[in-house]
């Protein structure tokens, strides 16, 4: 077998190999490799994956933490201040710095943790030939050797020689930049010096599989693909910044500069009143380390990472983490009919042939020999039928005879089977020779069999509209008739109106097999077998989904390849049509649209019927021309472009191709449209809690400052010692903010309109907030200085310093909601704020009754009256936001009235 070096340098080419040959040098074999084999290879080789980018280490991640110019600024001071005043300042001011670190630490940390888990989760997988059996495994454990088995919608994992392929196409954007796909085969190549585009036999690892299928070994995995070859070029680049992030880096930096000039305005205030020049110093630089917002961001990130990893219990994987932040704007869900809001399992309701409509049931059971002896021209129209169910189908029987394929396949070969036709005996003697897969696009899949009399019989199933453009006759008892169309149609359409899918099938008679590139013309001039209607319930949960949407002011819609009455009576049975105006459109009319007049009636359209995946780009571009922000669900290697374009890209897990789960923003693990409304108030949850941190902090930061700030203008000296600001800084910011992501969701969360995506984060009265919240914050501290000022400093400081801390944790419990009271709400209902505030408290009584924290802190202990004083006046603020929100509920009520 080759070694890791003899490929890197490109000694062997590959394409030229017979596939003899290429078994022989990978040492492998035709039922692959043993599974004992696999596992030696993996530790010669590794796993199949690109090195990344080194990791940040830990330790750089804890550095990280003091690369603020504020924290250092600090840090110079404190040290500066220790040389020529009090080295005990100096440190407590060191230690608390650190301890912030550690704090910012852990919760980088465990943000990045949850990333990673994320990103295992979203790893694809590859099928594989091992001992003779198929089986799924993740694709980086590929070894080189491995047969792998590749279908349209297959992101390639590794790079592979082809050894069998069935019209399998591949598009290689990702290595030669050409988004043509290129047709291979499995031929030798006689020319050693090819470019990658020209070597038809190979599959490159990233490439994408459009169409048909195909097999091969494995040549090279993980750095040693061409793929991994160039892999530094194609590094992805970080995950990004959310557009929230965004904003709030460049709000923060605007009020940093504010801030700062504040802080300017203390000290210059301070040293006018005679306070002590390094004393001032590094009180303006604790205010300003302890206001300015710069952690904000970072606080984003893990909320969206912790609610990602929360949103797996919910069965949705988020690929993206701005897809959290955004999923609460969603405006529009589109969504697939089948396997979505259904439940994707089919079974056979109406059977129509030869003039006849009739229910399973009542089909008599079939002898084997008889459905397919003598020419199909002669043959009865319900056993060729029935003999095109087994036969024109995809499914597979595993060793143990389970059927394993997809729910439409599946019941047309249960029905086949139940009349008596086995797959196996009718393989024997009509083994398929050539297949044209299905694709959504032409709705049609055709396969091509040898039959009795020599001949070759080709047949065809798919939508019934595309097979009666192609067939001009009809099988009857009577032998062939001309076809009539409206007659046929008509039968189609009282079939789709009970809520069936109805699908065609249709056979035409070959004197010798078509060339393979002729192929896509024998879907031409057939002959009408008959139409079969199947059932697929739709989810019992997708009507409850559906009203929660609506609701919320989200519009559900249906995107189908099927049938328009199937479609609309599915509609109408999950509540996505309910009045007049809701409007079923087809993927003709949509085409036929220009889009101006299509943009003018896209928002009353629910249904879209028989549409092609490329139109469903058309859809999302012309909602987001709307102002809407488009959720759009996919699984097809065509859906990805729509999927890219929608603000949150929605595939499946289950029936998904990798292409569309590597175009998306989100996975459904369990493929289900509930799942998307539950992400969805998931989503609300979460930026509503981030809401709360924001108007938290910042309402925290601007109570700081006023204290600071203004106490000065009152006559008053400088409320607070830097190591107080610090202090709250570390105590209240951290660990009860962070509580606040544990906040369950606000009862009418799915009752409002989604919140425009655009829409400042400080609007509806949030920047107000902040700002009358901090004066209050602000006023009762200085009030409460101005109150004891007579008495000793560190009597009244530790009074000012313990009203402002737990000022701050009254805030916190108070804004839980943003209508309902607290003493509704409980204290139960959010454990891990409840037991951080509870935390605060009792570290701060210790700064006053712990007696070696006194001369640290500067504080003494207070007697019991003016502990209860200090305590009650800390609920002002906690009063005054109560208040607030009953003033909002009577507003609500009244509006709701009028
Ligand atoms: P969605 O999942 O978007 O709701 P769908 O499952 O109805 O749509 P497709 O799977 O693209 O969409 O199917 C579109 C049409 O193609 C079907 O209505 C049917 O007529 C036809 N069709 C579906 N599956 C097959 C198949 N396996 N062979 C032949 N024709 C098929």
């Amino acid at each position: 077998m080759s070694t890791k070096s003899e490929k890197t340098e490109g000694l062997i080419n590959w394409h030229r190999l017979d596939t003899g040959e290429v078994l022989e040098k990978l040492q492998s074999s035709a039922t692959g490799l043993s599974s004992q084999e696999a596992r030696q290879r993996l530790e010669r080789f590794g796993p199949n994956q690109l090195i990344e980018k080194s990791r940040k280490s830990l330790w750089m991640m804890f550095l990280d933490q003091f690369k603020d110019f504020m924290i250092l600024v600090l840090i110079a001071a404190a040290i500066v201040a220790g040389i020529i005043g009090e080295p005990a300042d100096s440190i407590a001011i060191a230690i608390i710095v650190l301890l912030n670190a550690v704090l910012g630490f852990v919760q980088e940390y465990r943000a990045e943790k949850a990333m990673a888990a994320l990103k295992k989760l979203a790893a694809p997988f590859a099928t594989v030939i091992r001992n003779g059996r198929s089986e799924s495994i993740p694709a980086e454990q590929l070894v080189p050797g491995d047969l792998v088995v590749l279908q349209a919608g297959n992101v390639v994992p590794a790079d592979i020689r082809l050894t069998e392929v069935a019209q399998i196409r591949i598009e290689e954007a990702a290595l030669t930049g050409e988004s043509v796909p290129v047709e291979k085969d499995s031929m030798a190549l006689e020319e050693a010096n090819l470019s990658i585009g020209d070597r038809t036999n190979m599959a490159y690892k990233g490439t994408l599989v459009t169409y048909g299928r195909g097999r091969g070994l494995v040549t090279g995995t993980g750095m040693d693909t061409e793929l991994g070859r160039i892999a530094a070029l194609l590094q992805e680049q970080g995950e990004g910044r959310t557009p929230l992030q965004k904003r709030l880096t460049s709000f923060g930096q605007k009020l940093a500069y504010a801030v700062l000039a504040i802080c300017a305005i203390v000290f210059v205030a301070g040293l006018l009143r005679g306070e002590p020049p390094l004393l001032m110093l590094l009180t303006a630089i604790s205010l300003a380390v302890a206001a300015i917002p710069e952690a904000l961001p970072a606080v984003i990130t893990i909320s969206l990472a912790l609610g990602a990893k929360k949103l797996i219990k919910q069965r949705a994987l988020i690929r993206k983490l701005p897809a959290v932040e955004t999923l609460g704007s969603v405006s529009f869900i589109c969504s697939d009919k089948t396997g979505t809001l259904t439940l994707n399992r089919m079974t056979v309701e109406k059977v129509y042939a030869d003039g006849r409509m009739q229910r399973p049931a009542e089909l008599p059971l079939k002898k084997q020999t008889e459905s397919t002896q003598g020419s199909p021209a002669f043959g009865s129209p319900l056993d060729l039928l029935l003999t095109s169910l087994a036969l024109c189908n995809d499914v597979r029987l595993n060793a143990s005879g389970d059927v394993i394929g997809d729910p439409t396949e599946t019941a047309l070969f249960d029905l086949a089977r139940g009349k008596g036709l086995h797959r196996e005996s009718l393989d024997e003697k009509h083994p398929r020779l050539n297949e044209i897969p299905f694709d959504s696009d032409r709705k049609l899949m055709t396969t091509f069999h040898p039959w009795d009399d020599g001949r070759i019989v080709s047949f065809t199933k798919g939508a019934v509209e595309e097979m009666l453009e192609r067939s001009d006759k009809v099988l009857s008892s009577q032998g062939l008739e001309e076809i009539d169309r409206s007659k046929v149609l008509k039968i189609a359409e009282q079939i789709a109106g009970e809520g069936l899918r109805t699908l065609g099938f249709s056979m035409r008679i070959w004197e010798t097999l078509p060339h393979p590139r002729t192929a896509e013309q024998a879907e031409s001039g057939m002959i009408l077998l008959g139409l079969v209607g199947m059932m697929d319930p739709p989810r019992p949960e997708a009507a409850s989904s559906v009203a929660m949407c609506q609701s919320a002011g989200i519009q559900p819609v249906m995107i189908t390849g099927d049938h328009p009455l199937t479609a609309e009576v599915i509609a109408r049975r999950v509540g996505i049509i309910r009045g007049e105006k809701d409007a079923v459109m087809t993927g003709r009319e949509l085409a036929q649209l220009p889009l101006a007049e299509f943009e003018s009636a896209v928002e009353r359209i629910r249904v879209y019927a028989r549409v092609a995946p490329e139109q469903k780009l058309k859809i999302v571009k012309a909602l987001q021309d709307k102002g809407h922000f488009v959720a759009m669900t996919g699984d097809g290697v065509n859906d990805a472009p729509a999927l890219k374009r929608a603000d949150i890209g929605v595939a499946m897990s289950i029936t998904g191709t990798d292409v569309s789960k590597e175009a998306s923003h989100m996975i459904l693990l369990d493929d289900n449209f509930a799942t998307i409304v539950k992400a969805v108030q998931e989503g609300r949850r979460i930026f509503d809690n981030i809401r709360k941190f924001i108007k938290y902090t910042m309402t925290s930061n601007s109570g700081e400052i006023f204290t600071i700030f203004l106490a000065p203008f009152l006559g008053l000296p400088i409320p607070l010692l830097p190591i107080h600001i610090l202090w709250i800084n570390l105590v209240t910011d951290g660990v009860p903010g962070l509580a606040l992501a544990a906040e369950p969701a606000e009862k009418d969360i799915m009752q409002r309109p989604p919140r425009h995506p655009k829409e400042s984060i400080f609007a509806k009265g949030l920047g107000a907030h902040i700002i009358w919240g901090g004066l209050l914050m602000g006023a009762v501290p200085i009030m409460t200085q101005a109150f004891y000022i007579d008495r000793s400093q560190a009597h009244w400081q530790t009074m000012v310093f313990t009203v402002l801390c737990l000022s701050q944790m009254g805030h916190v419990l108070a804004i839980r909601s943003e209508r309902e009271s607290f003493f509704k709400q409980g204290m139960l209902s959010n454990k891990p704020l409840l037991g951080a505030v509870l935390l605060t408290f009792a570290l701060q009584m210790a700064t006053i009754y712990v007696p070696f924290l006194n001369p640290i802190f500067k504080t003494e202990p207070l007697p019991a009256k003016e502990l209860i004083i200090t305590i009650l006046l800390s609920t002002v603020v906690f009063l005054a936001v109560e208040l607030e929100k009953v003033i909002k509920r009577s507003k609500t009520k009244k509006f709701r009235e009028d």
